[in-house]
């Protein structure tokens, strides 16, 4: 497979079939948003999980040990990260597109979208996670954005099954609960610090990432229903974005928005309701 940078890497572990795959805009999105995929696949033969990370990651903050690192130093140390959670979590493989993040910003750019094309072609994966298109954070908009394109480039035979827009920079707790697309992350809570609490570069000086994304799971779970005891101890949500993919026509930004207004909606008909 040809990528487009040349710096781009395939980080191959082993050649299990492809079945889950996730596409996150930095080194570390793919283990806080798609963990689900990730035990999915953990110790399954017959199952593997492809994790694919589209920016370099060079621009991040640094603070700690590493706060001296020139840009070069810090692509370099969140490359290495992510090959490490690979090996923990046990993914079949990493593709690493390495654009600097405002390259990925631009429609214009077909560079990523390419890519993102020419690997769910090769590996066919059935469930795929990216980011949601609700999400605050520019580049993993860009992501998803570039990603749905991708998937729209390609004939039916190629698509994914299912396509989940998942939690990252914004949460989607505001969902009606039956759009909700609820990931059951229980089990290998070991597994999910260890994967969480490998990107040390991005937790030192003061983001715990670590703690805060697993407490949104918790919370996520504990939350979900209010007259039940809770189902699972830990889980995320996503957006169903696989009505994007069966239908070309559909608008991205008006499908998101729908969301919004059915929670508007929500809210309205609670509060007339008791006015009234
Ligand atoms: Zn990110």
């Amino acid at each position: 497979m040809k990528l487009t940078q040349p710096s781009a890497e395939i980080y191959e572990l082993d050649n299990r079939p492809v079945t889950h795959m996730a596409i996150g805009a930095h080194p570390d999105d793919i283990e806080f948003m798609a963990l689900h995929g990730i035990l999915e696949c953990f110790q399954q033969a017959d199952k593997g999980f492809v994790g694919v990370v589209v920016t370099n990651g060079s621009g991040s903050a640094r603070d700690g040990v590493y706060r001296t690192y020139t840009d070069e130093e810090m692509r370099t140390i969140r490359r290495q990260e992510q090959k490490k959670a690979a090996i923990i979590g046990e993914y079949r493989s990493v593709y690493f597109l390495d654009y600097p993040s405002s390259d990925i910003k631009s429609p214009a750019n077909f560079g990523p979208r390419n890519d993102i094309a020419s690997i769910i072609a090769e590996l066919k994966p059935t469930i795929l996670y990216t980011h949601n298109p609700a999400d605050k954070h520019a580049t993993h908009i860009a992501t998803a954005m570039h990603t749905i394109l991708a998937i729209r480039s390609l004939p039916a035979e190629s698509r994914p099954f299912k396509v989940y827009g998942c939690e990252g920079w914004r949460n989607l707790d505001w969902m009606q609960d039956d759009e909700k697309i609820l990931l059951n992350l229980d089990g290998h809570e070991n597994l999910a610090a260890a994967l969480a609490g490998v990107f040390d570069s991005q937790i030192a000086g003061g983001k715990r990432y670590d703690l805060a994304t697993i407490g949104r799971w918790m919370a996520n779970a504990t939350y979900f229903q209010s007259h039940q005891t809770d189902q699972t101890e830990r889980m995320s949500y996503a957006m169903d974005l696989t009505p994007l993919i069966l239908d070309d026509s559909l608008d991205i930004t008006q499908y998101t928005l729908g969301f919004i207004k059915r929670f508007e909606e929500n809210v309205r008909s609670s509060l007339t309701s008791f006015q009234s």
